[in-house]
């Protein structure tokens, strides 16, 4: 009997522990994804079509060496059990997850009679493996980082050279097949899968990690690696993106802020409720205040550096990390909105949007979760005039502001003639 290999946030070939193994265990394999409306229902398009990126080039991947990706919808349970009796297969490989909701789709699925067995590829470091004595996960992430660079990592696996699928698999569409995917967006999408994926590790190794550690917090600068979003499917393996980069110059940097995203993985799934409540309860009251939250959302609060930020996340759905920060700590500590509403929107328009990174940060700036100091100081002005000093993110995303010269453009309340179309300030910015 073949085994079935359940793809989720793990969507390549090369160095996939569940495929390898399955290759092994048994001559034939069923690759296969399930677009379940538990996840898939709350995407935007940005989000859809970079799916559908990742997907393509999986199955493409996957028809080079012989075999397929099944494309099914609906309940993932429910077509995976039905897929397996269809094709007389008793066990299923998938990539360990953290959340509820993997736990719940792991549980259904042995429920359903079948043995699940759950392989590393997630994390560069698996959840749990570096444990802190006497507890299960670390709650903060400098002790965490010191034990995480001390452990040693598995070796990566090459790709296979075969997947032979068993006859008769009906494969299924992907989305956007029906001529409604990307060709309709007007965002600036960078193309997604595996096979970018490579390339663009390969040029930020080369090109742009050296750099990395001056330039990385200036919001004009693009000095990124923007890769959140090929993690974030597994397009790319982590343990392989932070092999690339170790050793090399600002290398060390780059692997911490990997670190950061194991980090959160392992406190995931150790509180899986992380996307609905408080880490660590500090009795925090917050407002509700749907108009303030509203101008939030469409990048309209009247300051500039907020909303650039906001406006970024509609446009490219991607936000740099500082603005990130400035626009979440704006909502949670000025506005003192419930860092939810903010994480949701988030995680439904961001590409790299998962939970354990979306919530944990969330959580980490609104003050409830794994910062020390939970009540730092934020002032968006003070970051604005450090992060953005020319006003160039600023004005990037802000037309309005376009005739603002230099850091003018963060302050266009001050202005004798403030710019039309554009509102003042919904609350104190700072000084
Ligand atoms: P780089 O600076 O090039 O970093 C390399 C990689 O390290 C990233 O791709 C990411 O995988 C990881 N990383 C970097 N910083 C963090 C961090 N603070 N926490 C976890 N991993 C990190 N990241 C997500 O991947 N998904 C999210 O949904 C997400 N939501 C966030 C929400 C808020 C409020 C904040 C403050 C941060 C959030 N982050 C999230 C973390 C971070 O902003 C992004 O990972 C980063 O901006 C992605 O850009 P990059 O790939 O160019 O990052």
């Amino acid at each position: 009997a073949p085994t079935l290999v359940l793809f989720t946030q793990d969507l390549r070939v090369r160095d996939h522990p569940a495929l390898t193994a399955a290759i092994e265990r048994t001559r034939t394999v069923v690759p296969v994804f399930v677009l379940d409306p538990a996840v898939a229902d709350r995407s935007a398009r940005n989000r859809v079509a970079h799916l559908a990126d990742a997907l393509a080039s999986l199955r493409a991947g996957l028809r080079e060496r012989g075999g397929d990706l099944a494309v099914l919808r609906g309940d993932t349970a429910e077509e995976v059990s039905a897929l397996a009796r269809a094709v007389g297969a008793d066990t299923v490989h998938t990539t360990a997850g953290v959340t509820a909701l993997a736990a719940r789709r792991v549980g259904r699925l042995r429920a359903a009679g079948l043995a699940v067995e759950c392989f590393p590829g997630l994390t560069v470091v698996p959840p749990g493996e570096v444990a802190p004595a006497g507890g299960d996960h670390y709650k903060v992430f400098t002790p965490y980082w010191r034990a995480w660079e001390a452990h040693t990592w598995r070796d990566p696996l090459p790709a296979p050279d075969r997947v032979a699928l068993p006859k008769g698999v009906r494969t299924g569409r992907l989305p956007g097949d029906d001529g409604r995917g990307r060709g309709a967006l007007a965002g600036e999408l960078p193309e997604g899968g595996e096979r970018a994926a490579r390339k663009r590790l390969a040029d930020w190794t080369l090109h742009g990690l050296a750099d990395y550690p001056d330039r990385h917090d200036y919001l004009a600068g693009d000095a990124t690696s923007r890769l959140s979003a090929d993690l974030r499917l597994g397009c790319l393996s982590p343990l392989e993106t932070a092999l690339a980069a170790d050793g090399r110059p600002g290398g060390s940097e780059f692997v911490r802020q990997l670190a950061w995203r194991d980090f959160h993985h392992q406190v995931t799934a150790a509180f899986p409720a992380v996307n609905v409540r408080d880490y660590r309860p500090r009795g925090k009251e917050w407002r509700r205040d749907p108009d303030a939250l509203a101008a939030w959302k469409e990048g309209r609060t009247g300051v500039p550096i907020v909303d650039a930020g906001m406006r970024q996340l509609l446009r490219e759905g991607f936000v740099h990390n500082r603005a990130r920060m400035i626009t979440a700590a704006f909502l949670t500590r000025t506005l003192r909105v419930h860092w939810r509403e903010g994480a949701d929107h988030f995680f439904e328009n961001l590409l790299d949007g998962d939970v354990a990174n979306n919530y944990g940060n969330w959580q980490w700036v609104a003050g409830t979760g794994n910062d020390t100091r939970p009540n730092r100081s934020f002032n968006p002005l003070r970051q604005a005039r450090r992060f953005d000093p020319d006003g160039v993110y600023v004005r990037r995303y802000l037309p309005e502001l376009a005739d603002l010269p230099g850091a003018r453009a963060h302050t266009p309340w001050r202005e004798e003639a403030p710019p039309e179309g554009y509102p003042p300030p919904i609350a104190d910015p700072g000084h």
